[in-house]
């Protein structure tokens, strides 16, 4: 049977602050060989002007002999408000792809409810993942309804989801060829709820983007009891047809490997 996880889209590096210092470049792509990963990208947080030289900085720092390993240099950018990101599109150009996180709630710059509840934080990601679909910025839309730091949980938070919101958005971002992430974390960590989520935006078309979101090497790859298995994966209807990879980008460019 192929192998599903073959490729990690969203991997911290030291250079993030939430980074663990043993993520150099080297130790990540160590990591994804063990995996037996085909292709990785590295999205070091851009949220700050002073967080932009980041990925110049991670090209700069890869091992000359990649082994065959496929390496992209994304970022992780923020939608701060429907019309206010933390890149733009020259910046964009500068990499690979995007990885858009529109539910970094915890930010101070980020748009916040009058009153947080589920319902508001969930209707509050729906406008913001609807806008960073649109932006014209992002190729991948980080831990869709995953809130770091939240006063409530996952479950708490899609469980005040509509259907018809998750769809719209689904079928938004497969129109725009933008791909959802999919984090094995989160059946691993609210199966019902992620079965919920990713069930109906199963039924859009959308690509999704196996992501780890890995803070430090032995992440990399989906690898460790933190995340479902690649079986469980299949049980819940993940197959490769439905998986993103950078090919996918429209504007594709070869990888530094090549
Ligand atoms: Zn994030
Ligand atoms: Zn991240």
């Amino acid at each position: 049977m192929e192998k599903l996880i073959q490729t990690d889209w969203h991997v911290h590096s030291a250079l993030s602050d939430c980074g663990s210092p043993e993520a150099t470049p080297e130790a990540i792509v160590a990591a994804a060989h063990q995996a037996g990963l085909r292709a990785i990208g590295i999205t070091d947080h851009v949220t700050l002007p002073r967080h932009r030289d980041r990925p110049a900085l991670t090209r700069k720092a890869l091992p000359a002999d990649l082994g065959g390993l496929q390496v992209y240099i994304g970022c992780e950018a923020d939608t701060f408000a429907p019309d206010r990101f933390s890149i733009d599109r020259e910046y964009a150009a500068t990499l690979d792809y995007v990885v858009m996180a529109a539910s970094h709630l915890y930010l101070p710059m980020v748009d916040k409810p009058a009153a947080m509840t589920p319902r508001t934080m969930a209707e509050l990601i729906v406008r913001l993942t609807r806008a960073a679909i649109g932006s014209g910025l992002a190729d991948i839309i980080a831990h869709p309804f995953g809130v770091p730091e939240s006063p409530f949980t996952f479950q708490e938070i899609v469980g005040e989801l509509k259907r018809d919101e998750v769809l719209s958005l689904g079928r938004a971002a497969a129109e725009a060829g933008v791909a959802i992430e999919l984090n094995p974390r989160y059946y691993r960590r609210a199966p019902d709820a992620a079965g919920w989520l990713f069930g109906c935006l199963m039924e859009t078309g959308v690509k999704f983007a196996l992501d780890s979101d890995a803070h430090h090497p032995s992440g990399v790859g989906c690898r460790g009891p933190i995340y479902a298995t690649e079986e469980e994966l299949r049980a819940e209807g993940i197959t490769p047809e439905l998986l993103w990879s950078i090919e996918d980008r429209a504007s594709y460019r070869p990888a530094t490997s090549l």
